[in-house]
């Protein structure tokens, strides 16, 4: 079953003669349980390219589909709601809430939409990402490594249709960059998680289903490398 479908996605940035055409007439699609990798150059649109998966920009011209659902089409309200609900975004500096600690980072996409705390669910995320014990620390009180556990935590607390992620690992040393990309590959193979992650590290891109290589804004590979 097809999750994602990108049609003709194009984004200029600046207008008139400092325009930068971040991305250029981008089609693919992804089905329900694949774990994608996004390879390519620095400046070559993989980060734009995500922002427009994730509903956090608009495209300058293109679709992007997600569960059939046209989010471009939505209005802000709607766009917020489907950013929070379909959508887990994983950062490579994590991105977590410094005031807040472990729990509340990780559940706070649930109250922002009114929702009670699923505290089987919790539990089993938090067992999984082996942060049981470290709950009511705050996020300087983590490692890199733990830290990352919780922003995955956070993009999943919601059961997105998609997690997209920015280099997860580029903060990390090669223990716990392994250590985060076999979390991910777990919720993708055991959960049929849709996972979309871009990478400069070709041992990772290696244990993708697919591999979408982008340069200057288009698309100069699209390999299914895993059936
Ligand atoms: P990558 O993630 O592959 O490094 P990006 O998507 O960040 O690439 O950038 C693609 C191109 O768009 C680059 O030329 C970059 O300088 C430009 N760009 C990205 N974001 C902006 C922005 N907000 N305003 C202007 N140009 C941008
Ligand atoms: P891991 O390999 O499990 O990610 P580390 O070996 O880097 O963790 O750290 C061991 C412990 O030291 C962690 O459980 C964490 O609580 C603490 N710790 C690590 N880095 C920091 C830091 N920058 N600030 C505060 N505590 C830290």
């Amino acid at each position: 079953m097809e999750v994602l479908r990108v049609e003709h996605l194009s984004k200029l940035y600046g207008s008139g003669e400092t325009v930068v055409k971040a991305l250029d007439d981008i089609s693919f699609s992804v089905k329900k349980g694949e774990f994608v990798a996004i390879v390519g150059p620095s400046g070559s649109g993989k980060s734009t390219l995500l922002h427009l998966l994730g509903g956090v920009d608009r495209p300058t011209s293109g679709k992007v589909l997600v569960e059939n659902t046209d989010v471009y089409q939505q209005n802000e309200t709607q766009l917020a709601i489907f950013r929070r609900r379909q959508i887990g975004l994983i950062y490579q500096f994590y991105n977590l809430i410094p005031v807040l600690n472990v729990e509340e980072n990780i559940t706070l996409p649930l109250l922002l939409d009114g929702h009670k705390v699923d505290e089987n669910q919790l539990h089993t995320i938090v067992k999984i990402l082996g942060l049981t014990d470290r709950l009511s620390h705050l996020p300087n009180q983590l490692s890199g490594g733990q830290q990352q556990r919780v922003s995955i935590g956070r993009a999943l607390i919601h059961n997105p249709t998609i997690m997209l992620a920015d280099e997860p690992t580029g903060n990390l040393d090669s223990k716990n960059s392994n250590e985060i990309i076999e979390l991910l590959k777990m919720f993708n193979k055991t959960y049929s998680q849709t996972l979309i992650v871009i990478t400069h590290d070709e041992r990772i891109a290696l244990q993708a289903d697919k591999i979408i290589e982008i340069e200057d804004g288009r698309i100069t590979r699209n390999e299914l490398i895993r059936a």
